[in-house]
């Protein structure tokens, strides 16, 4: 667990949901066409889950969820520029300028090969928590509050997920969601640092009222 240590402890696991999100139990059961049995499937997967997952979300309150315009997957320096500044390698960002998702495919694969797949559906659901922020507020940027929101709203998407058997989840891998929130990154600011995403603990907070108390909680 290189990005354990790394990052620090991950903290008292006490709050955590005892889930994992595995494997869909059925694709056949989401609108999401998409086999989730390697590194791209699982991408593809999390990003379908996630986008329909929040369609479902605005229509219950009675709007429309707007899909991002695109999903783009980078290597290291060559991704795509946002509001005037180049994407950072070993990150993963929303864009509210394009209102797009772009991941370091390098970065997060390595992610995913060392902590298995809960990397991806932590990652992917995080981001896609600024892109639902950005069409609810006027004014977005990024601060903690954001980004323990979108931890929550991660959470309250993988609850939901998982509530409505699109995904499975398993037992007895609580830290691995865990450490990949502490990896889940943004162009902004510096991920590592607490004062950027909030604590380990505050995160872990954040995630865990998100994953049992669904979106109305965050
Ligand atoms: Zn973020």
């Amino acid at each position: 667990m290189i990005l354990t240590a790394a990052c620090g402890a991950v903290g008292d696991l006490s709050e955590v949901p005892s889930k994992k999100p595995e494997k869909p139990a059925s694709t056949s059961a989401s609108a999401c066409d998409v086999a989730g049995d390697d590194f791209a499937g699982d991408v593809e997967l999390a990003r379908c889950l996630t986008e329909s997952f929040w369609a479902k979300e605005f229509q219950a309150a009675g709007g429309t969820y707007q899909p991002v315009q695109d999903f783009i997957a980078y290597d290291a320096k060559s991704g795509p520029v946002c509001g005037g500044e180049k994407a950072l390698p070993e990150n993963a960002f929303y864009c509210p300028d394009g209102h797009f998702i772009a991941y370091d495919a390098t970065w997060l694969r390595a992610m995913y090969d060392q902590m298995g797949d809960g990397a991806v559906y932590v990652v992917i659901p995080h981001e896609f928590g600024h892109a639902v922020q950005a069409q609810l507020e006027n004014d977005f940027s990024y601060n903690v509050e954001q980004e323990l929101q979108a931890d929550c709203y991660a959470g309250a998407t993988l609850g939901g997920l998982i509530n409505a058997d699109l995904i499975q989840a398993e037992e007895g891998d609580d830290a691995e969601l865990l450490t990949n929130l502490e990896a889940a990154g943004d162009p902004t600011d510096a991920w590592w640092e607490p004062d950027a995403h909030g604590t380990p603990e505050k995160r872990q907070e954040a995630f865990a009222t998100g994953f049992d108390k669904g979106v109305a909680s965050c």
